[in-house]
């Protein structure tokens, strides 16, 4: 068995858009809420994207969850377009479950270093060498990539899937996050082979630093994304998916909270437990090795003033190629259908 060699991830720089002046920015929020009446279109976004669009998504009628409930949510909405505030496997993946809807995202190029790191043709090689293996993929791939596989599962339904596998007798070809991997796999001891990519945001998580951050912060409970390194895991109080981090921060009695994952995820937090202190867990900082500081270089494409030109402009428009999806649909709808089952995933308001 070969392991595959993956291609380099040119990870862009931040983008930096100008700051708003809070006249300016109501202005430009009253363009978008104008736009997307005229173009009956609604708004989903993605925890990890700026607080102001977040904001927005919720005043308007529209979502702010995990990739699970976007899917869900964009599937139920009857209106003609879908705005999808996130990166491109988020805009495929409603593509992909409403082919009758145009979608539309902000930044086309919002793309995904899971996404980047494994091309369907390569994947597609190392799915060949293991024909008796079930093939789950995580959420952060390609259409094409999902068109491969059994079952889609995102981070909040991860473990229950591949306990339900485990419990079936099946062996699983995990991709593309070996360390949601590694996780799933210690948890369920299901016997699994691992697609070797990884969210450069949560690989920069230092378990070091964040074990000196702990000794300061002795109260703190730590809230781990399970996409980070395994020395950074072993230090949480709480594994979870964005939604159930979240929840953990509402829930729990501790008054601090070390967070290990995308800052983003700060906005929904504070609305919802504004009394909580949060501290961003340890990355290797600005000037090292890190190319993230614990926000996503794709997710920060998303922006009002591009939100505001992609509905004026009706552009860039998310495609998919019809027979790529016609067979990508499958694992998409066989996950939906496992969470509606287990009454898995509620959406946060
Ligand atoms: S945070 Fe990581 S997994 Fe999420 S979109 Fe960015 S690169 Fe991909």
């Amino acid at each position: 068995m070969t392991t595959p060699t993956l291609p380099h991830i040119s990870v862009p720089p931040h983008p930096v858009w100008p700051l708003l002046e809070p006249k300016q920015k109501r202005a430009l929020m009253d363009r978008i809420k104008a736009y997307l009446k005229r173009e009956k279109a609604v708004l989903v976004a993605h925890y990890y994207v700026d607080g102001d669009l977040q904001a927005l998504a919720e005043e308007t009628g529209g979502c702010v969850a995990d990739s699970l409930e976007m899917a869900r949510f964009g599937a139920e909405q009857d209106a003609d377009t879908l705005v999808v505030c996130g990166v491109r496997f988020m805009g495929e993946t409603a593509k992909i479950l409403n082919p009758e809807k145009r979608v539309l995202m902000p930044d086309i190029k919002a793309s995904c270093s899971l996404d980047d790191g494994c091309p369907a043709d390569l994947f597609s090689a190392f799915c060949d060498q293991y024909p008796d293996h079930r093939v789950v993929v995580y959420a952060n791939t390609s259409a094409a990539v999902k068109a491969r596989a059994d079952w889609m599962v995102t981070s909040s339904i991860a473990l229950p899937v591949v306990q339900h596998l485990h419990e079936q007798g099946e062996k699983v070809l995990w991709a593309p996050d070996k360390h949601l991997g590694h996780y799933v796999q210690k948890m369920t001891g299901t016997e699994m082979v691992l697609w070797p990519g990884a969210c450069v945001v949560h690989e920069e998580f230092k378990s070091v630093a964040l074990e000196r951050i702990r000794r300061l912060h002795p109260e703190a409970a730590v809230l781990v994304h399970p996409e980070s390194p395994d020395s950074v895991v072993q230090q949480a109080d709480l594994v979870g998916s964005t939604t159930q981090l979240i929840k953990a921060v509402t829930e729990l009695p501790n008054p601090e909270f070390i967070v290990a994952t995308d800052e983003g995820i700060f906005w929904k937090m504070r609305q919802l437990a504004p009394d909580k202190k949060l501290i961003a867990a340890p990355t290797a900082g600005e000037g090292a090795t890190c190319e993230s500081c614990a926000h996503c270089p794709w997710m920060a494409m998303n922006a009002l003033q591009n939100l505001a030109d992609c509905l004026e402009k009706g552009a860039p428009v998310i495609r998919v190629d019809p027979l790529i999806r016609e067979r990508a649909i499958l694992p998409i709808q066989r996950m939906l259908a496992f969470a509606r089952e287990r009454g898995i995933g509620s959406r946060q308001k």
